[in-house]
């Protein structure tokens, strides 16, 4: 069966920077030994991604290269905002220079520390992967039908997707 919007894909990925800068991966599922599972149509992975994925099948493999704005987006200057630390999980451990979650309304939102203050942490709001052409080596392990529960929580269950407490 093909990948298309209400399939559940599982595939290996590694991933770098495309372009003229392309160099070491950047992430790879195949250090954690598990492939991921990605219920498509339901914007869990970055359109650009996405796109490439349907109308693959079992077995295939393939790379594509995807501009930042069918990634993570364009780098945006100066999107730095002030947060209290109490929005922080380990406060007392931040540093400038290091890639930390912050809990936001929109749930947890990866950003990168600038300064820590008494009370105040400055944070870089762009993703680590703004601005940036991606470039996907992927794997295509298998391709199933999602089930109801599935399309109703807009993921993927059992192994390489989402598990519920
Ligand atoms: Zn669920």
């Amino acid at each position: 069966m093909q990948a298309a919007a209400n399939t559940v894909v599982r595939f290996h990925y590694r991933v770098a920077e495309g372009g003229a800068g392309s160099g070491a991966d950047i992430e790879s599922s195949h250090v954690g030994g598990e492939p991921l599972a990605v219920l498509l149509g339901h914007g869990g992975i970055i359109p650009g991604l996405e796109a490439a994925l349907i109308g693959k099948a079992a077995g295939e493999q393939f790379e594509v290269e995807i501009e930042p704005e069918q990634a993570y987006g364009p780098l945006r200057p100066n999107f730095v905002q002030r947060v209290p630390k109490k929005y922080f999980r380990d406060p007392a451990k931040l540093k400038p220079g290091m890639q930390t979650a912050v809990s936001t309304d929109q749930g947890a939102r990866l950003v990168t520390v600038l300064k820590v203050g008494m009370s105040v942490v400055d944070v870089d709001l762009n993703h680590p992967m703004a601005g940036k052409t991606l470039k996907f080596a992927v794997d295509v392990v298998d391709v199933r039908e999602a089930t109801e529960e599935e399309r109703a929580h807009g993921h993927a269950h059992g192994a390489g997707g989402h598990h519920h407490d």
